[in-house]
């Protein structure tokens, strides 16, 4: 058998940091990355036999848990058809249809690869629909990895501490602004400056990826008011929530946005049931401006490959609200279960919850966590320990503080018990950090 540390040394002799994607390093958390050979359900197997409760869920898309069986047949039919034919095929249309009929506004849909090329094509097209440059984005959201939209970054750029990344040219970030999350008045503010050269205000619908941030109430009807009153395109990036929170009150897609829409949604994760599947989506007007059918130009080889398209059509068709009600009910019970641990433990933390997302933050208690600096304030040395002790007791969590944890409808009671039965020791390795 070849050990983790093995199969890490081999991998950091041929990649970057052992890695194809930052996030998935222990580079904040210190140690060395399971390598996982195997996944089902609510479990991840690494190379040494080790089993996990995986609540990282493939960074989102496992909504059903690891190899649901009707994902995986329709899988395997679509293998048995073709991998890809470089055409035009049925199963596109029935992804599509199966997006606009749970989002209102979401009238056309582009299937693209990944999370960042549905952000970034978003980013042009609003750009060619208004024939303005500037860009606003709020700190600590992420929307993948395209040049103008790495400006105060989440995800793997805030676990790396970048305030951006090299490479990017100053005249793209001139064309990006960026605004503290949930300020109203820093937002008007942009405005009334820059309101004639806004193309866009992009938002996650529910930042994760600061670990997770509420927004505020009303925060994100002000972003499409303001935007509707400069002329602006208001993109909503549904990657990380969309077809996961459903929950009453919530702002999103797939939990109903009340009395108002956005012009533009982005999706990934769930959609593709775990192949690389991604969109972008809104009204039609909007959406025509797309070649062949407009001006703005956007192409993909694998976009809507045939065998994404089933994945991410039987995924959707078996996101029930059966499976809903279970994954928000298990999140609240782990939500309820971290919090006690870490009070017991006598650890300052906020639990930061939206539907089903959640994370901590440490020594935040006063407070909560509203915004980036906040965020960045915490006390992130006290997760390490806390990852560490969680991963010596079976419990696979995200590497990094400031990542959501994610549940599925495959998380039954005894992987649930083994969470909980991790916590309290976790909870003292983090009071001690
Ligand atoms: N937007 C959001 C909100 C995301 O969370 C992510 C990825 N975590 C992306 C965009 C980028 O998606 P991808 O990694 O598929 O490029």
């Amino acid at each position: 058998m070849t050990s983790n540390q093995e199969l890490f040394d081999t991998a950091s002799t041929l990649m970057p940091g052992g890695v194809n994607s930052p996030v998935r390093a222990f580079g904040s958390v210190g140690g060395t990355p399971a390598f996982m050979v195997s996944a089902e359900g609510p479990y991840l197997t690494d190379a040494e036999g080790t089993e996990y409760v995986d609540l990282v869920g493939s960074w989102g898309p496992a909504l059903l848990g690891h190899k649901h069986p009707a994902v995986i047949a329709a899988v395997h039919a679509a293998v048995d058809a073709g991998l890809g034919f470089g055409t035009s095929h049925p199963s596109e249309a029935r992804l599509a249809e199966l997006v606009r009929s749970r989002v209102p506004g979401a009238e056309m849909i582009r299937m693209v690869s990944t999370g960042t090329e549905a952000t970034m094509t978003a980013i042009r097209l609003a750009r060619g629909i208004t024939e303005r440059n500037i860009v606003v984005k709020f700190a600590g959201c992420y929307h993948g990895h395209s040049d103008g939209l790495l400006a105060a970054a989440g995800s793997g750029v805030a676990t790396l501490g970048l305030p951006g990344s090299a490479g990017v040219t100053q005249a793209q970030a001139s064309e990006t602004i960026v605004v503290e999350y949930n300020d109203r008045a820093a937002l008007e503010e942009v405005f009334a400056e820059h309101g004639d050269s806004i193309a866009a205000v992009i938002t996650e619908a529910t930042p994760a990826n600061m670990g997770v941030v509420a927004p505020e109430e009303g925060f994100n009807a002000l972003i499409r008011e303001i935007t509707e009153r400069h002329g602006a395109l208001m993109i909503f990036d549904e990657v990380m929530t969309g077809f996961r929170i459903t929950e009453a009150g919530y702002w999103g897609a797939s939990g109903r946005v009340e009395g108002w829409e956005p012009d533009l949604f982005t999706f990934g994760k769930v959609i593709g049931g775990g192949l690389p599947t991604a969109a972008l989506a809104g009204r039609r007007e909007i959406m025509e401006h797309l070649a062949p059918t407009g001006p703005v130009y956007h192409a993909g080889t694998l976009s809507g490959n045939p065998v994404a398209m089933a994945a991410g059509v039987a995924t959707l068709l078996n996101a029930t609200s059966q499976v809903y009600t279970h994954v928000d009910e298990k999140a609240q019970l782990v939500a309820e279960a971290l919090t006690a641990a870490l009070d017991d433990a006598g650890v300052d933390h906020s639990v930061q919850k939206v539907g089903s997302l959640f994370s901590v933050a440490f020594g935040t208690a006063a407070t909560g966590v509203h915004n980036y600096a906040q965020a960045q304030a915490q006390e992130a040395f006290r997760y390490g320990p806390f990852f560490h002790a969680m991963l010596d007791a079976g419990v696979y969590l995200p590497p990094s503080v400031f990542e959501a944890w994610f549940l599925s409808s495959a998380h039954d009671d005894a992987a649930i018990g083994r969470i909980l039965e991790a916590l309290p020791g976790a909870a003292k390795a983090a009071a001690q950090a």
